[in-house]
């Protein structure tokens, strides 16, 4: 039996039983592994400047390459992630592989504009976080302004001097602040003047069918405007159609980022992008009819 039992245990360690005890492995298990296999991708999705229509920024968005389901979207781990805790050492692998790239590229004069990094919650938490960003800034080279950190309305229902203090942090390092999918978690509107906050990004839900969603145009224009008159610059989500385009055009939104100029693309196709110096096509003065 103790034979039986060793032979077992030689069994799990045999190389060529290891590709089929990972399949049978959960999605927690093989989320663990990930990091260390290298599973991870950085893709970048554009964001553009809507008053030339030139490419402004990119923001890093995590894919994990699972050997067996193949790319798998953020929306799919990304929870399981932060449940675990496994979030701070993957965000640190994103954070470390796109300012790198970023560094790589702005070294070749590809590019000139921002990267935005997704912070969890967690992320955030974490006390070391705003000596980590120092160190990413020195070991790269970037230059601070280059950074931009997302951070979500989550962070706003906790300690809100800690999490201001912490944010003052940031931006002391000379990094840039937005407030990501806004309108679709807990805060109240007096803390966008509280918080440092830069920038505000729409949340997609809100730009969907924009102008014909009556609601939707009614929230963002609120949005846009406040957000103006607050000093704070605006970035459209989920910017899918023309229509929408035209609309934010009109309503003065300073950035778009959505599937109608390119979704997040991997790190050569972006290169591409950035070779090739693909605009967006802006409205034609004649194209622009107020909806109000
Ligand atoms: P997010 O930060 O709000 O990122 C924007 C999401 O909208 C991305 O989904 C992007 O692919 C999607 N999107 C952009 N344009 C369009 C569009 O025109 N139409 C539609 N339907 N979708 C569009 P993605 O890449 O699946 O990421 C989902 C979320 O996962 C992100 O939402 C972010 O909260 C989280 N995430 C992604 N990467 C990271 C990361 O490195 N760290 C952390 N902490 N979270 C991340
Ligand atoms: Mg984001
Ligand atoms: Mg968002
Ligand atoms: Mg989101």
């Amino acid at each position: 039996r103790a034979q039986q039992l060793g032979g077992n245990q030689y069994e799990f360690y045999n190389p060529s039983l290891t590709a089929h005890a990972i399949a049978d492995l959960n999605l927690e298990t093989s989320l663990r592994y990930a990091l260390e296999r290298s599973e991870f991708l950085v893709y970048y999705q554009p964001q553009v400047e809507l008053k030339t229509g030139k490419i402004a920024g990119a923001e890093a968005l995590v894919r994990w390459q699972h050997p067996e389901k193949g790319l798998v979207s953020p929306g799919k781990f990304i929870p399981l992630a932060e449940e675990i805790g496994l979030i701070v050492p993957i965000g640190q692998w994103v954070l470390e592989t796109a300012c790198s790239q970023i560094q790589q590229w702005q070294a070749r004069g590809l590019f000139e504009g921002r990267l935005a990094i997704n912070l969890s919650i967690r992320q955030f938490n974490q006390p070391d976080l705003v000596p980590k960003l120092a160190e990413i800034l020195e070991t790269t080279g970037l230059e601070p302004s280059t950074l931009e950190i997302e951070v979500t309305e989550s962070l706003l229902v906790q300690n809100i001097d800690n999490t201001i203090a912490k944010l003052k942090a940031i931006k002391a390092l000379g990094m840039t602040i937005a407030l990501d999918d806004f309108g679709t978690g807990y805060s109240s509107l007096s803390y966008l003047q509280q918080f440092p906050f830069d920038i505000l990004k729409i949340d997609r839900c809100f730009v969907r069918n924009l102008p014909e969603d009556r609601k939707n145009a009614a929230i963002a224009t609120a949005i846009l405007q406040m957000a103006h008159g607050l000093n704070l610059k605006v970035v459209a989500e989920g910017v899918e159609t023309y229509q929408e385009l035209l609309f934010l055009y009109g309503q003065e939104c300073d950035t778009l980022q959505g599937y109608l100029f390119s979704p997040p693309i991997a790190t050569s196709e972006f290169e591409t992008l950035l070779r090739t110096g693909k605009k967006l096509k802006l409205p034609e003065t004649d194209d622009y009819l107020p909806s109000y």
